[in-house]
């Protein structure tokens, strides 16, 4: 799966095709070869599926919003904090409407699945002809009743589900305002149009206009009441899949004051209104890796919860495949992912290949396997990806055969844990504050590089019961 070329006189045993992989990496590292990787076919993955076929409202779930929404204005305390928000005219200046936990075990998680559509023909169509985004592209979607795409979705992206379960997506204000409405009490984990209601916040800023923040989860919202204000930046709910809904995501719907529809992103295509309601308007494609993961069999991804297996490791022993999984946002077509597979001690090149994306993908994932080998070396590997001149790495330990009783442990650990054991633990484990971590271990502890105790942080480490 190489070709090479060298400078120097090794240059016969370098080019010559027939040589072993490992023959060719051992002198790549000892005569400073430039390599160039070949195209390896991912072993799987492929696009982050999003059928749509339904509103993510029917017409008459808005009709009791907007009636909702009427009536709690009349009640005296909602009036009160509506009239006691400083009315403005200016448009709301918005910020990013979620927030992704420090604890979710990926660089990125977020993309943009659908914006909201301006073409007023409708051909029950995703990325198609009757679809026209704010950018003048066609990333929204039309149902054949009659609904085109009025708001932003953002997805989670990868593993929806696993980042539901954890409660790492939060929703927040994207501006002050007063809660005008809130619809709660139904079923979160939709995989379509089987559950109709969804949960969802609504909030009037001081010009009047409303955002409508829809598809989150279960008895998860704030617990502020209606009435209640709330500034930009704060907790409105979790992300998840209530309603008429395909995976985890926020639904952002915005009206102006005079209930109009608004799409926030100011663009040549935008035909409802000429001003962004962005701080900052975010730009309209991000291509980014948002995770590398290793696993010890191929991620499962599917709808809801328990048809999504991410089978995450990050500690193998020889005879164990290595699972590399990639995810992407905004993966364009023909762009270039040059992946890289480095080993200890040195983190030297260890597999080296390119794959080229065969098509645009709003979210998309590819994986590889490797069979590391069985004599090692073992300790801490890596594996980079260079993405659209960015270079992302993930690391994973390989442990020789025969460690029974072995329970690897590595990461950052945030919040307090226990891990017991008959055998013996060994850890890699950043304990950061203000966790407190007890090891408990049949047989020994040990503790291995890049080990660290913060301050602030406490570990305890007990040998059958007796601490040391
Ligand atoms: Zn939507």
């Amino acid at each position: 799966m190489f070709t090479t070329s060298c400078n120097s006189g090794l240059l016969l045993f370098c080019t010559n095709q027939s040589l072993k992989n490992l023959v060719a990496i051992v002198l790549l590292i000892f005569c400073n070869c430039s390599i160039q990787a070949q195209q390896l076919p991912p072993m799987g993955g492929g696009e982050f599926q999003r059928n749509l076929s339904e509103p993510c409202l029917s017409d008459e779930q808005r009709y009791i919003i907007q009636d909702q929404i009427t009536q709690n204005r009349e009640r005296t305390e909602v009036k009160t904090a509506i009239e006691s928000q400083k009315n403005v005219t200016t448009i709301p200046q918005f910020i990013w409407p979620v927030k992704v936990s420090a604890e979710s075990p990926f660089f990125h998680s977020l993309i943009v699945t659908n914006y909201v559509d301006h073409d007023p023909i409708f051909t029950g169509s995703q990325f198609g002809d009757s679809n026209l985004d704010y950018n003048c592209g066609n990333r929204t979607y039309d149902t054949t009743g009659g609904y085109n795409h009025s708001g932003i979705d953002i997805s989670t992206w990868p593993f929806p589900w696993y980042m539901y379960e954890n409660d790492f997506v939060e929703v927040i204000a994207a501006a002050d305002g007063v809660i005008v409405n809130k619809q709660d009490g139904n079923a979160d984990n939709s995989c379509g149009c089987t559950n109709f209601n969804w949960n969802a916040v609504f909030v009037e800023h001081a010009d009047g206009s409303i955002a409508w923040y829809g598809h989150l989860k279960n008895n998860g919202l704030t617990a502020k009441p209606i009435g209640a204000t709330v500034t930009a930046g704060e907790f409105i709910g979790y992300m998840a899949s209530s309603g008429c809904s395909t995976d985890p995501h926020l639904h952002f719907e915005v009206y102006d004051d005079s209930n109009q529809l608004i799409d926030p992103y100011a663009g040549a295509c935008n035909n409802f209104n000429s001003q962004s309601w962005w701080q900052s308007q975010p730009d309209y494609l991000t291509p980014r890796i948002n995770a590398i993961k290793t696993h010890s069999s191929p991620p499962e991804v599917g709808c809801p919860s328990p048809n999504e297996i991410p089978h995450f490791s990050d500690c193998f022993q020889s005879g164990e495949r290595v699972f590399i999984g990639f995810y992407f946002k905004d993966q364009l077509a023909g762009s270039e992912q040059n992946m890289r597979l480095l080993m200890p001690p040195n983190q030297t090149l260890y597999a080296n290949w390119d794959f080229t994306s065969p098509n645009y993908f709003p979210g998309s994932w590819w994986y590889w396997f490797w069979d590391l080998p069985s004599n090692g070396p073992f300790g801490v590997w890596t594996v980079e990806a260079d993405y659209q001149g960015v270079t992302y790495a993930h690391q994973f330990h390989y442990e020789e055969q025969g460690y029974s009783g072995i329970l690897p442990i590595a990461g950052i650990q945030t919040t307090n844990r226990t891990v017991e054991t008959d055998g013996f633990i060994r850890s890699y484990q950043t304990v950061a504050s203000p966790a407190v971590v007890n090891y408990d271990a049949g047989e020994h502890v040990e503790l291995q590089a890049p080990f660290e105790v913060q301050s602030g942080a406490i570990l305890h480490a007990f040998i059958d019961g007796c601490g040391n």
